[in-house]
């Protein structure tokens, strides 16, 4: 088999990639090592920047985004139990969509079907090869036979785990990255949202965070001991807990009820440089990761292949190497703002082992300080809502 471009990995990153590229009219081949089913049913992210919402309005998949989805132009602080809330949309002209990672990847996957893209579902044992020539190819199985993918360039999509990253050599890879001591102990109920906002609280116990996914669908998280087990947390706890961190005007307003999904996430900030070798390129979670706080994992995932897609445009249209030789310096500079806010923000709002009487009230004035200023609320509200492709 032949193509201009294989992608690895049918995330939000390769899928979105795909279809960009379709649109572009490059050939491309995703190969996922797991079935459609497994990537569509992963709860994860919930909170999309505009500009990812705009791109995938280009790309023609929004039309259920734009009707289900919840566009909210603020969001809310709860500081140990007092709320005040953030006006993105005065602030910055933008706002955030509430919509789900799963039906994200739903609309991809269908899109993708209507459109006749290549999608090549639970390939075993994917490799990569000299990827440091002009002539890259990938294998893998699939029903117990090797299959070969012959290609121009490999987009490496394929996450934290995945094998792409692992291939660029030691000696050019450099790594930085924070485990955060705690975790977020996440649960999906089928009530109404506690408000119409999210709210993030800063609590002497502890962060939690009141989301959700619809009118009818809730996610909450409270901040964990990354050691927690599941079974350490009955509805009842969490229920208790989370009513506790967010404070009795904010409490109010959940509506408790049988959980039906309940996991805990540890919180990871992570970047791998450089973002390409020789005729490799990441995208995504495969170079980088941050904590849920900013929400902004899917959202850099999708602005690292626009800008991706626009260089493979680029080298076919113009035969420039231009925009594939900047793409990962391009690409590097919003990452890191993404990867500096998501890391601020969960500062902001979190417990710390080391956060003592000092730190906390420290917290408490910076909080009190995006309360009263503009200005601190603007550099908020414009990070949250999502940085411009530079
Ligand atoms: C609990 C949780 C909450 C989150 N909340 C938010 C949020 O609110 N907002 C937000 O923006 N982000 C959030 N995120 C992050 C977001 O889900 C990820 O950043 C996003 O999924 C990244 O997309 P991706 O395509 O780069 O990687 P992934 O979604 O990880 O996709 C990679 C794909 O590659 C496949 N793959 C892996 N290895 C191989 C291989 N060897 N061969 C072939 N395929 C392979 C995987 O099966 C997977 O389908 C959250 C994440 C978690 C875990």
């Amino acid at each position: 088999m032949r193509t201009q471009i294989a992608i690895i990995g049918a995330g939000p990153a390769g899928m979105v990639l795909a279809h960009l590229l379709h649109r572009a009219g490059i050939d491309a081949v995703v190969v996922e090592r797991r079935s459609r089913d497994y990537v569509e049913g992963r709860v994860r992210a919930g909170v999309l920047e505009q500009g990812t919402v705009d791109l995938l309005d280009r790309l023609g998949l929004a039309d259920r985004l734009r009707r289900e989805g919840l566009a909210h132009a603020g969001t809310n602080l709860a500081v140990d139990g007092e709320v005040f809330r953030i006006d993105m949309q005065a602030l910055t002209g933008s706002c955030i969509t509430v919509y789900g990672q799963q039906e994200v990847m739903r609309d991809l996957f269908d899109g993708a079907e209507a459109r006749g893209l290549s999608v090549v579902f639970e390939a075993g044992d994917v490799e990569l090869h000299d990827i440091d020539t002009d002539r890259p190819f990938v294998t893998w199985r699939r029903d117990g036979v090797e299959q070969r993918l012959d290609c121009d360039f490999i987009a490496g999509c394929d996450g934290f785990h995945g094998v792409s990253r692992g291939c660029i050599p030691d000696g050019v890879r450099r790594e930085f990255e924070r485990v955060y001591p705690f975790g977020w102990l996440g649960v999906l109920a089928d009530v109404p949202p506690a408000a119409h906002e999210l709210i993030y609280a800063n609590h002497e116990r502890g962060f939690a965070l009141a989301s959700m996914r619809s009118a009818q669908r809730s996610r909450y998280y409270v901040q964990c001991p990354l050691d927690d087990r599941i079974e350490e947390w009955p509805d009842a706890r969490f229920w208790d807990e989370i009513c506790l961190r967010l404070g009795p005007q904010a409490a109010a307003g959940v509506v408790r009820g049988p959980a039906f999904e309940k996991s805990i996430a540890p919180l990871r900030s992570f970047v791998s440089e450089p973002m390409r070798h020789g005729r490799l390129f990441l995208a995504g979670d495969a170079a980088h990761i941050v904590p849920p706080t900013g929400a902004k994992g899917l959202n850099l995932a999708v602005s690292d292949v626009a800008m991706l897609a626009e260089a493979f445009g680029e080298f076919y249209a113009e035969r420039s190497a231009a925009g594939i030789d900047a793409y990962s310096a391009r690409a590097l500079a919003r990452v890191w703002k993404a990867e500096r806010f998501s890391w601020w923000f969960t500062g902001l709002t979190h417990r710390f082992p080391e956060t003592g009487p000092l730190e906390r009230r420290l917290q408490r004035a910076e909080l009190d300080y995006i309360r009263f200023s503009r200005a601190a609320q603007t550099a908020l509200a414009e990070n949250y809502v999502g940085l411009p492709l530079a």
